[in-house]
């Protein structure tokens, strides 16, 4: 029992859910590495959303409301972290929602489907196909799905897929705490944030956009200063440590 005054009890109690959702077989034990060193970089950004995240936020949206056909592409830890959000940028994305894993079994497909389904995502489903140059299952895709895709969102990547998206001619958008990740170094945009913060900014910016702003927005972006400006927020975050 965490107690709730306790200076760390959301984390506490994200870790204590994420812990259950692997024991359920939602995440993989991979995956709780994988938030740890999510928290160490969210920790680097002050825990907030910084300018830099808020500006590829709003990129982020022009680019799904201006897509011909969008794809979120959902692992274990965005469906645990994450259902709500993604039901709600669904609905104001007209984004198709696919399950893409790296550690794949039809069982964990079906749970992670059963638990977006419980939020009100409604998630793409048939026979995937090795669609991607990828050695591990995360080749697997829908043809009409993340195959099909012109712009897909990536939360909490691996850097081989990303770069497999992009050589395939798709805009791939990532959300990921770590601004040196191969991921972040190799998408289209990269939204330096944590995912439960990132996602219903997103569906703001998707509800507040005019097509004109969209196409100006997703037209005149430069991923490598959005990162260069979060790794600044991080060194002034640092030097200003003991301030
Ligand atoms: P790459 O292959 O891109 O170099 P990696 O080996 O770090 O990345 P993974 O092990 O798949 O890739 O890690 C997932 C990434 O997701 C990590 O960079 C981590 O910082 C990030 N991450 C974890 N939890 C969250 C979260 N809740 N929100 C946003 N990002 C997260």
């Amino acid at each position: 029992m965490i107690p709730n005054d306790h200076p760390r009890y959301r984390s506490l109690a994200v870790r204590e859910h994420l812990a259950r959702c692997a024991k359920a077989g939602i995440l993989s034990l991979e995956g709780l590495t994988a938030h740890g060193r999510g928290e160490a970089f969210d920790y680097l950004i002050g825990e907030r959303t910084t300018e830099s995240a808020l500006a590829a936020e709003r990129i982020a949206a022009a680019l799904l409301v201006g897509a011909r056909n969008p794809v979120i592409s959902v692992n274990g830890n965005t469906a645990a972290l994450a259902a709500d959000g993604i039901a709600r940028l669904q609905q104001v994305s007209g984004a198709a929602v696919e399950v893409n894993l790296f550690h794949r079994s039809e069982e964990r497909i079906r749970k992670i489907t059963g638990l977006l389904e419980e939020q009100g995502v409604r998630v793409l489903k048939g026979d995937a196909e090795r669609l991607l140059p990828l050695s591990h299952d995360r080749a697997l895709c829908l043809p009409g799905g993340i195959g099909s895709a012109d712009v897909v969102l990536v939360p909490l990547e691996d850097g081989d897929r990303c770069t497999a998206l992009r050589e395939m001619g798709k805009t791939v958008i990532a959300i990921d705490l770590n601004p040196l990740s191969r991921t972040a170094q190799s998408a289209s945009l990269t939204i330096v944030d944590e995912v439960t913060r990132a996602l219903p900014v997103i569906a703001r910016f998707c509800s507040e956009l005019s097509p004109g702003e969209a196409a100006v927005l997703a037209s005149g972006f430069s991923n490598r200063d959005i990162l260069r400006a979060a790794l600044q927020e991080i060194q002034e975050r640092i030097a200003h440590a003991l301030d």
